[in-house]
């Protein structure tokens, strides 16, 4: 399953674009404020006479120790009274020591070694933290004879790293003082390692993370070596998770969408926010970056935002989203709520061909603060021919002058609100009182289509559907009866074009590959008995086990992803040992053989601890092939 994820550690996501890509960023700009510092912030200066050499300097935040020996350094202009940044050349070092055994091992297959001790000859450091600057200054002897030279060759790199930087940075910078909030990044070349990344962030739920950024095979990774809460932080939580308390809660969303196939949406959002911590005057959202802002309100009155323009051509960028600052006019108290609204539009469904649309391709298609339960009133304008699945009870479908309005809303909370569009037949069936339908369109996407036809064979999986709403229906039956009663009144199925399924509170996007019979699949080269078992039986039944396990109840963290997946993989297991035992083994077996697959880096049941998550795909260790996806 792929998950809609929302990354906290959002500073990293954005480096990986500043490091990969040559585009520019931009901002909508509504008023000045916040909107021109930012700008500022992007566009770091130096000044030759801000250029000194420096000597023995020890910085220490929590458990980050930086130290200079001796050097080169020069400070970023000021922006809005404060130095925000500097580089260096010279002698200098970092020393960290992770927290438990978990993180020590992930840094030990990165580095060889479980502590961090890593000398550097330069450094780039961007920060909100005007205590470091006095540290900073303590070391400055004399000013530095080539000055001019020096800032001359730091002004290229400075900027592009900017973009990574300037929205934390802000955020930070616009806190109220009572939020403490406080953010350094620290770039150092020369090490032994090549560039590292490192990052202390109190925004952030894990505020200290070391990264490496690499390219190989074409393929763009970003190897966190090791990430985890801050010495303060850990001691306050005690027992307790500190990635557990979140920094808001969200309530009432409602949503006005309209649609227009194959690509485009535009959208009326809005919802309550609720601040579990006071001080913050900026909120940082994510939204697909196919989508831009066009509007933001707070309680009413339009407010500044920022939003980072799409950074074209790679990959990354096709399948990424962008993160919305919205700046407020005061900063927020703790557990009062506001009002929030947003107007935005954009290409954010994929067109698969053959009227198949791919809507979950492009990003999140929401405003959304991350993990959190909310209600969602859903609204969808559509031209009348089209169909719209969504999240929630359909509780009202009218049709007039050529436009299909269709609402859902949901029974309860739900972490993650999603839809499906598309022309498609009709099936149902039912298990106890949950209603179940399944919805196939006459074609398969024009990426299947091609091998089918040379093949001879012409899919249409709307003849599909009706078997595939009683296999859905009989998982429900079978997992009501082994966990609780099925956590919605009714389950959608949908055809999704593409190799991945995906759950989503009474909604399943369930491949295209899923709704083929079994020579059809040959005819894509499916030729592993494990995967024919996946696509025929074991994809659906584990998409419908993450209706309790991932819908109802949903991970804090990325530490505890891998608890839901093994849990709804292992229901769906259940049922397959129960009605066909032959498959339960071909699974195990197979499973087997993917943990035992010798890598470069050694065999991949030795990556690390589950907890760390995704992290566990690497450049370092990339299994060929992950559960729900097979060769092409
Ligand atoms: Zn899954």
């Amino acid at each position: 399953m792929k998950r809609v994820l929302i990354c906290r550690v959002t500073k990293v996501l954005l480096l990986v674009l500043a490091v990969g890509s040559t585009g520019s960023v931009a901002q909508s700009v509504s008023t000045a404020g916040a909107v021109a510092l930012y700008r500022e912030l992007l566009n770091p200066s130096f000044d030759a006479k801000d250029v000194y050499q420096v000597r023995e300097v020890s910085i220490l935040r929590e458990d980050l120790h930086i130290s200079i020996s001796d050097g080169t350094i020069a400070l970023i202009r000021e922006v809005d009274g404060h130095i925000t940044g500097a580089v260096f050349e010279g002698a200098g070092e970092v020393l960290l020591v992770p927290p438990n055994r978990a993180e020590r091992t992930s840094l030990a297959h990165f580095t060889g070694s479980a502590v961090l001790e890593l000398p550097f000859q330069s450094a780039y450091l961007r920060f909100s933290d005007d205590a470091l600057v006095n540290e900073l200054r303590s070391g400055f002897r004399s000013p530095a004879e080539d000055a001019q030279e020096f800032i001359t060759r730091w002004k290229d790199p400075a900027t592009v790293l900017a973009r990574g930087d300037a929205l934390p940075i802000l955020e930070s910078m616009s806190s109220s003082t009572d939020a403490g909030s406080r953010f350094l990044h620290l770039r150092i070349g020369g090490t032994p390692s090549g560039i590292v990344d490192l990052f202390y962030d109190t925004d952030a739920s894990e505020q200290i993370s070391v990264a490496q950024a690499s390219v190989l095979n074409d393929v763009s990774f970003y190897d966190t070596w090791t990430s985890f809460p801050m010495r303060s932080v850990r001691q306050a939580a005690g027992e307790e998770d500190p990635a557990a308390r979140p920094n808001y809660d969200m309530a009432g969303y409602q949503l006005r969408a309209k649609v227009e196939p194959p690509t485009d949406l535009s959208a009326e959002a809005e919802f309550t926010l609720i601040p579990r911590r006071s001080g913050q005057r900026m909120v940082i959202l994510e939204l697909s970056r196919y989508l831009k802002l066009s509007e933001a309100r707070v309680n009413g009155a339009p407010v500044e935002f920022i939003q980072n323009e799409a950074i074209s051509g790679s990959e990354l960028s096709r399948r990424g989203d962008d993160l919305i600052g919205i700046v407020l006019p005061e900063p927020l108290a703790k557990d009062k709520p506001v009002k929030l609204a947003f107007k935005y539009s954009g290409p954010v469904m994929f067109n698969a061909g053959g009227e198949l649309i791919y809507v979950g391709a492009r990003g999140t298609w929401y405003p959304n603060i991350g993990p959190s339960f909310s209600t969602f009133d859903l609204t969808f304008d559509s031209p009348a021919d089209w169909s719209v699945v969504a999240t929630g009870k359909q509780i009202a479908s009218s049709v007039a002058n050529g436009r299909r309005i269709t609402r859902f809303f949901t029974e309860k909370p739900i972490g993650r609100a999603g839809f499906n569009l598309g022309k498609f037949a009709t099936a149902s069936a039912s298990a106890g009182k949950v209603e179940i339908h399944a919805y196939g369109a006459r074609n398969v996407e024009q990426s299947l289509a091609g091998a089918e036809a040379r093949a001879g064979l012409k899919p249409d999986p709307a003849r599909e559907a009706q078997q595939i709403a009683e296999q859905a229906a009989a998982t429900v039956e079978f997992l009501s009866a082994e966990l609780d009663p099925f956590p919605y009144s009714n389950l959608e199925i949908t055809q999704l074009p593409g190799r991945v399924s995906q759950s989503w509170p009474g909604l399943i996007y369930l491949s295209s590959t899923a709704f083929l019979s079994s020579d059809e699949r040959r005819a894509l080269g499916v030729r592993e008995p494990y995967v024919e078992l996946l696509l025929s039986r074991l994809m659906l039944s584990h998409e419908t086990a993450h209706q309790w396990w991932g819908d109802a109840v949903d991970w804090v963290s990325y530490r505890d992803e891998w608890i839901l997946e093994a849990l709804a993989n292992y229901s769906a297991l259940l049922m397959l040992e129960k009605l066909h035992p032959g498959d339960m083994k071909t699974a195990l077996n197979y499973y087997r053989a993917e943990l035992l697959q010798e890598t470069k880096n050694g065999v991949i049941a030795e990556a690390g601890p589950v907890t760390l998550g995704r992290r566990l795909t690497s450049s370092r260790f990339r299994p060929r092939m992950t559960l729900f996806s097979f060769p092409p």
